[in-house]
C-alpha cells in the first residue's frame, strides 16, 4: 500500500512539474512565454540589485521627458492613462524641417514588463541617438518619424510588479481580453489611428528582456504568419545583426508561432490586421549580470531599421571613403544561408567599385580550399550584386575574397542544411 502511495505521489509530482514547465507558474498559457518562465523570486532579487523600480521609476521618466522636451526634434504627449491614472507618455522624434517626401513611421514601446528594464535601456539609447547631432541621426529624422512609448506599464513600475499592471493583468498577453485593460485600449487605439494615417507604421518594436541572458528577436514561424513574412523577418533580424553580429543571436535562436497564430500579443494584432505590411516583433535584451552594450544594440537596431526600410545612409563623414578605398566588399545576405526550409538556397554578395578595375571574387571553404570563382574580369565603377545558388554546398562556414590590384577583402558566411 505504501509503495502504491509512494508511486502515485511520484507520478503526481512528475505531472505537476511537467505541466508547470509547459505552462509556467501563472496558469494556462497556450504559447511558451517569450520572456522566459515567470520567476517572481528572481524578479524581486533583481529589484534588490538594480534598486527601486529596477533603477528607473515613473519619476525618472518625468525628469527625462523634461530634458527631451528641450530638443527641437522631440514632441512629448500623453496618449491616455493607466488604471491608476498615470499618463502613457509618447515621445515623437523627427526633423524640425518640413519633409521633402512622406516620412516613414517606426513605433517602439518599452516596459510592458516593468522588471525587464534592459529593454528600456536600449530604447533610451535609441532616443539619445535619435536626438543627437550625429549625421546618421539627422538622416533618420529627415526620413522617418519615430513614435516611442518609454513606459507602457507605469503602474506596474510604481507598484514593483514584475510583469502585471495595477489589476494584476499581464498587458503583453492580453491584447484580445474582454474587457480590455485601459493601457491595452490606449495602445490599440493609437496603432489603429497610425495605421489609418497617410504614413502607417512599417516597423513596430516591442522591447523586453529575458532571463536567457541573450539578446534576440522573437521570430514568428510561417505556420503562424506566412512564408513571405518569414523572409522579411530574416532580412530584418539579420540586417540588424550585421551591425552587432556577436551581440545579437541569429533569427532562429527563438522561433515562436510554430503551432498557429496566437491572438494575445500586440504582434498578433498587427499580423491579423495588417499582415506583411508591418514588421512587428518583440526584442528581448539580456536580463542578467552581463547585460550592457545598450548603445551598440541601439546603433544596430536603427541602422538595421533604416536598411530594412530601404533608406541607404550616406553621410558627409563617410564621403571621403571612395577616394581612399577603391573597392568595398559587403556582407552577403541572408546570413546564415538556411537551406533546410526549402525556400532559401541562394545568397547575395555585393561589392562596389569606385574606379574601374580588374577584380576576382573567389569562394573558399573553411579549410581554405577554393570552391568556385564567382566573378572575374575588368569592371567599370558601379555596385555589383551577385546571386549564387548555394544548394550544392554543404553545411559550414565559407569565405569569399575580392581581389583587386594589391587589395584583398574577405568576408564570411554560414550555410545551414
Ligand atoms: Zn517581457
Amino acid at each position: 500500500m505504501r509503495r502504491i502511495i509512494y508511486f502515485l505521489t511520484v507520478v503526481c509530482w512528475g505531472i505537476f512539474l511537467f505541466s508547470s514547465l509547459l505552462w509556467g507558474q501563472d496558469g494556462l498559457i497556450p504559447f511558451p512565454d517569450k520572456c522566459g518562465p515567470y520567476d517572481r523570486e528572481a524578479a524581486l532579487q533583481n529589484l534588490e540589485i538594480l534598486g527601486d523600480h529596477w533603477g528607473y521609476g515613473y519619476d525618472s521618466l518625468l525628469a527625462d521627458l523634461g530634458l527631451w522636451a528641450q530638443s527641437p526634434y522631440a514632441t512629448i504627449g500623453s496618449l491616455g492613462a493607466s488604471v491608476q491614472n498615470r499618463a502613457l507618455w509618447q515621445v515623437t522624434i523627427t526633423s524640425d524641417i518640413p519633409p521633402t517626401e512622406p516620412r516613414r513611421t517606426v513605433h517602439i514601446h518599452a516596459r510592458t514588463h516593468p522588471n525587464e528594464v534592459q529593454g528600456w535601456w536600449v530604447t533610451d539609447q535609441v532616443i539619445q541617438l535619435l536626438l543627437s547631432e550625429d549625421p546618421f541621426a539627422q538622416f533618420l529624422r529627415e526620413k522617418c518619424v519615430f513614435h516611442i512609448i518609454p513606459m507602457y506599464n507605469p503602474d506596474g513600475v510604481e507598484l514593483k510588479y514584475s510583469r502585471e499592471n495595477a489589476h494584476g493583468i499581464d498587458l503583453e498577453s492580453n491584447w484580445n481580453a474582454n474587457p480590455v485593460e485601459p493601457e491595452v485600449a490606449v495602445l490599440r487605439q493609437r496603432f489603429t489611428e497610425l495605421m489609418a494615417s497617410p504614413a502607417p507604421v512599417e516597423v513596430a518594436l516591442n522591447m523586453h528582456s529575458a532571463w536567457a541572458c541573450k539578446r534576440y528577436f522573437v521570430y514568428h514561424d510561417s505556420v503562424g504568419t506566412s512564408p513571405p513574412f518569414t523572409i522579411l523577418e530574416r532580412n530584418f533580424i539579420e540586417g540588424i545583426r550585421y551591425y552587432f553580429p556577436n551581440g545579437i543571436e541569429p533569427w532562429f535562436y527563438f522561433i515562436s508561432w510554430t503551432s498557429g497564430t496566437p491572438l494575445v500579443y500586440p504582434e498578433s494584432w498587427f499580423w491579423l490586421n495588417h499582415g506583411e505590411a508591418v514588421m512587428a516583433l518583440t526584442y528581448e535584451d539580456m536580463n542578467c549580470a552581463s547585460a550592457g552594450n545598450y548603445d551598440m544594440t541601439a546603433y544596430a537596431l536603427l541602422h538595421g531599421v533604416a536598411d530594412y526600410l530601404g533608406l541607404p545612409f550616406t553621410s558627409i563623414a563617410a564621403a571621403p571613403e571612395p577616394q581612399t578605398a577603391p573597392v568595398q566588399l559587403r556582407q552577403s545576405y541572408p546570413n546564415p544561408v538556411n537551406a533546410c526550409d526549402g525556400i532559401t538556397t541562394s545568397a547575395v554578395i555585393e561589392y562596389q567599385l569606385f574606379t574601374a578595375q580588374q577584380v576576382t571574387l573567389d569562394l573558399f571553404d573553411v579549410l581554405g580550399r577554393k570552391v568556385a570563382t564567382l566573378d572575374e574580369g575588368y569592371r567599370p565603377a558601379a555596385t555589383y550584386q551577385l546571386v549564387f545558388d548555394m544548394s550544392r554546398l554543404s553545411t559550414g562556414k565559407y569565405f569569399y575574397r575580392l581581389r583587386s590590384g594589391n587589395r584583398v577583402e574577405i568576408k564570411q558566411f554560414t550555410i545551414i542544411k
